[in-house]
């Protein structure tokens, strides 16, 4: 494959899992120099030692995890090549260096320091990779106990701790759904987390319903369907993140149906996080859903400002961070409703406060946010009325936005729909793909990273997209 179609499906993927802020700061400036596809590695040409060791230091399972599965191999070795085309050691990297030319993203909007200012080290206290090395593997640092509870999400957390405590007996599925961003995969983790405690020799088995299908697909062809199902025979907990996912693909259905029924009949655990209610998602098969229904289904809602204000606490303490009260009143105003987001402003407040040696003050934190991106998700817009406004903007209309045409014109006003439609309302990409005459929800997350990218590239688009969104939330 070619190492630009390989990166940038890496880039898409990297973005969905852990934020295009991540992909902005962190990603954009590398580049795929090489695959040796006998020795099975790849070379990553790095900007400079900064954003070397941070992402040797952060990321290295999560390009492990998903270059591997794209060049469909079974072991990778990554080789991070400076800007001389040196390659560093692969151990652990030194927690700080200094000296780099190279300004991450998350300092570029509200920027004004000098060169001196942003030589100064970086001394953000490094957390533990969000990846783990191991695939699968229980994030150690998503357990109950980092878990804030508020009105928004009581229930789920309720019923995933009674379950952790109680394997097979409670609520056996169990299936957490709920908005992007709200701790569903957070709960999950905890689940496993918590059973282990309770049981140190449990096998668990946490996997996104992506990863599950991979490994089917790759197990047909190998021929070997039948050793896959044979993997989940002995576990007594498994885990599914994200079971939208599973959506339209038949044989992965299929065969996790069986997974699904040989486990509960030996009354095994399961738990299952989705996007939505599995009666709204499409292309589920009828007695899966069911299936998922059985036990108990648990809703996340968007948390009110109390608990995004106990979160943005909690997250500040984990990463040694300390906020006064009004800073984190304003943190957590700025954002309306995911908690990715919400971490996302910290580390971007703290890297700045960081970068420049100034503590973390209301005026420094405004001044940082200042174009963070907001998401009003209460918003009572509907699919439609974006559709109809983008389609007026576009001098097109909303039948041509559903059809399949792909004239500039429509197909650019149909990207910028699917930007603001994710952007501006709650709806998942699924029914934003249904909305726009049943496209996928890759086409989906492929336009609206394609129009987050011309945000950035093209200030006519911008300013264009601004434009529809004051005119759609003046309403
Ligand atoms: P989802 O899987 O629903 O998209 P995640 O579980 O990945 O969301 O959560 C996104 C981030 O928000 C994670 O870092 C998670 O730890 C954090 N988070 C979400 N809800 C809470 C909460 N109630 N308390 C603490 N952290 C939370
Ligand atoms: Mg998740």
């Amino acid at each position: 494959m070619h190492t630009n179609i390989v990166w940038e499906e890496f880039l898409k993927i990297a973005k969905e899992e852990a934020g295009s802020q991540v992909v902005e700061t962190w990603f954009k400036a590398v580049t795929l120099e090489t695959i040796d596809s006998r020795e099975n590695s790849i070379a990553l040409k790095m900007p400079n030692n900064f954003v070397r060791n941070w992402i040797q230091e952060h990321y290295h399972s999560l390009l492990t995890t998903h270059l591997k599965r794209l060049l469909n191999c079974s072991t990778l070795t990554i080789k991070y090549l400076d800007s001389h085309n040196n390659t560093t050691s692969t151990k652990k990297p030194e927690a700080k260096s200094s000296g780099h030319s190279f300004t991450p993203a998350i300092l570029q909007t509200s920027s004004q320091m000098t060169p001196e200012e942003n030589k100064k080290e970086y001394a953000i206290t490094p957390h533990k990779s969000k990846y783990r090395s191991k695939k699968n593997a229980l994030n150690p640092q998503y357990h109950f106990d980092s878990f804030v509870v508020g009105p928004s999400n009581s229930l789920a957390h309720g019923a995933a701790y009674a379950v952790s405590q109680n394997l097979g007996n409670v609520y056996n599925p169990l299936l957490i759904y709920g908005g992007t961003g709200l701790g569903k995969t957070h709960l999950l983790h905890a689940i496993g987390n918590a059973a282990r405690e309770v049981n140190p020799q449990l096998r668990v088995k946490y996997e996104t319903s992506d990863q599950f299908m991979h490994d089917f697909i790759s197990s047909i062809r190998f021929d070997k369907a039948h050793q896959f199902r044979e993997r989940y025979k002995n576990i007594d907990l498994l885990l599914i993140d994200d079971v939208q996912f599973f959506s339209n693909k038949e044989q992965t259905q299929e065969t996790f149906f069986h997974i699904f029924n040989t486990l509960y009949e030996q009354k095994k655990q399961i738990v299952m996080s989705a996007d939505m209610f599995p009666e709204e998602i499409k292309g589920l098969q009828g007695r899966l859903k069911s299936r998922m229904e059985w036990g108990l289904v648990a809703d996340m809602q968007t948390p009110d400002l109390e608990t995004k204000i106990a979160i943005l606490n909690k997250k500040a303490e984990l990463h040694n961070i300390s906020l006064s009260q009004e800073v984190s009143h304003f943190i957590a105003s700025r954002v309306h409703s995911n908690i990715r987001q919400l971490e996302g402003a910290l580390i971007r407040v703290d890297a700045f406060a960081s970068l420049t040696g100034q503590k973390i003050t209301l005026e420094l934190a405004q001044k940082v946010l200042i174009n963070f991106q907001t998401q009003p998700k209460q918003s009572t817009l509907q699919l439609s009325d974006i559709g109809q406004k983008v389609a007026k903007y576009f001098a097109t209309t909303m039948q041509e936005l559903k059809s399949k045409k792909r004239s500039q014109q429509i197909a650019m006003a149909r990207q910028v729909a699917c930007y603001l439609m994710k952007k501006l309302t709650n709806e998942s990409l699924q029914s934003i793909g249904d909305f726009l005459g049943g496209r996928d929800h890759s086409t989906i997350i492929h336009a609206i990273n394609k129009i987050e990218q011309l945000i950035i590239d093209d200030l006519s688009i911008a300013q264009k997209i601004k434009t529809i969104k004051v005119d759609l939330t003046q309403d």
